[in-house]
């Protein structure tokens, strides 16, 4: 039998890199930390990193890559790696990684995911290709990095004008904005034995728009610069209502199988289904994200579901490092590394 030994982790000092390297170790795992210069003295405060790669560009990940493979490294990623390396540089990484890279470009183009989601059988939010159509209350989402900023809410085809005009020469979608909750669902789907596993949920803290119900609405009136923005500043962990938990696995699930015939081998290990949920009882998804989401970084110590199947803390990071590890040791790693 293949030992762990011979392997490390490796990830990139961002985003939920502390959850994946501490769920390496607690699986038996040495790691690497490619950390960007300057947060060296937070990451070795909490232990987690048996070897730290200091790097001055994200971009650098390609030129460790002879070094990394020297180290038997397997490569966790995550969102970092997309927004800052950049999916060009990604194909050509030759590091084993895990996961499925085929999928990236899916996640990328807002076309192809959207119809990866209906072809699942999952309702979506409205697309509004011209904005002459505007028919009801919609999101202006711009494209690319950014995470939220400048996203504006608009009535009518008038409104959406006025307030596309400082961004003149930005690309965006507009999207209906569907009112309910926000609920951003974690799964893993291990293609070693087959299961999706509901992993946990979260709901996002964003600034402004998660204080602006602190303006009382008199206010508001009165201060026209407050517009909401979603700009990301955290995530707050939710437990759904249990009647609900069978539809959100099926949701899952079709959302495997159509992957499986977009591209070879297609989905595993983490993803999340972004959502809102409406009181009608409906559940609009309006994204996904092929791999950890930083929404399961509350749950280092595993979640409420997490524990009831574990019996043992088990985060998203720790059960990526649980299927490398099965995977070596049943010598079956070419079905996780892709
Ligand atoms: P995103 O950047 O697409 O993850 O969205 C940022 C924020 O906008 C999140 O708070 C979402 O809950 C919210 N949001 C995104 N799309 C919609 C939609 N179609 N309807 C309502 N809220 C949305």
């Amino acid at each position: 039998m293949k030992s762990i030994n011979e392997y490390t982790i490796a990830t990139i000092g961002s985003h939920s890199a502390l959850q994946i390297l501490k769920g390496a170790k607690d699986e038996g795992f040495k790691t690497i930390l490619i950390c960007p210069r300057g947060r060296e003295k937070l990451y070795k405060q909490f232990g987690i990193a048996d070897e730290i790669i200091l790097i001055n560009d994200y971009k650098e990940i390609m030129d460790i890559q002879e070094e990394l493979r020297s180290k038997n490294a397997i490569f966790i990623p995550h969102a970092s790696l997309l927004e800052y390396v950049g999916l060009e540089n990604i194909e050509k990484f030759t590091v084993p990684y895990f996961g499925n890279k085929n999928i990236l470009s899916f996640e990328s183009d807002r076309e192809v995911e959207r119809k990866w989601l209906l072809d699942s059988g999952l309702k979506v939010p409205k697309v509004f290709p011209e904005s002459k159509d505007i028919d009801r209350a919609v999101i202006v989402k711009f494209h690319g990095a950014g995470g939220g900023k400048g996203y504006f809410l608009a009535k009518d085809e008038h409104d959406f004008k006025k307030k596309l005009q400082p961004h003149p020469k930005k690309k965006y979608t507009i999207q209906e904005y569907v009112i309910g909750v926000p609920m951003y669902m974690h799964f893993f789907y291990s293609p070693i034995t087959g299961e999706l596993e509901i992993m946990g949920f979260d709901k996002r803290y964003e600034s402004n728009v998660d204080s602006l119900g602190r303006i009382s609405a008199r206010d508001q009136m009165a201060l026209p610069s407050v517009d909401p923005s979603y700009v990301i500043v955290g995530n707050v962990p939710v437990v759904v209502r249990e009647s609900f938990l069978p539809a959100i696995l099926e949701m899952g699930e079709h959302v495997v199988e159509q992957s499986k015939k977009l591209t070879s081998r297609g989905l595993w290990g983490p993803f999340c289904l972004e959502s809102i949920m409406t009181p009608e009882g409906d559940t609009y998804v309006f994204e996904i994200s092929a791999r950890i989401v930083a929404g399961t970084n509350p749950y280092s110590h595993g979640s409420p579901y997490t524990w009831i199947k574990y019996d043992e803390p088990m985060s998203n990071g720790r059960r990526i490092a649980r299927e490398i590890k099965i995977a070596i040791e049943s010598d079956q790693l070419d079905k996780i590394l892709g």
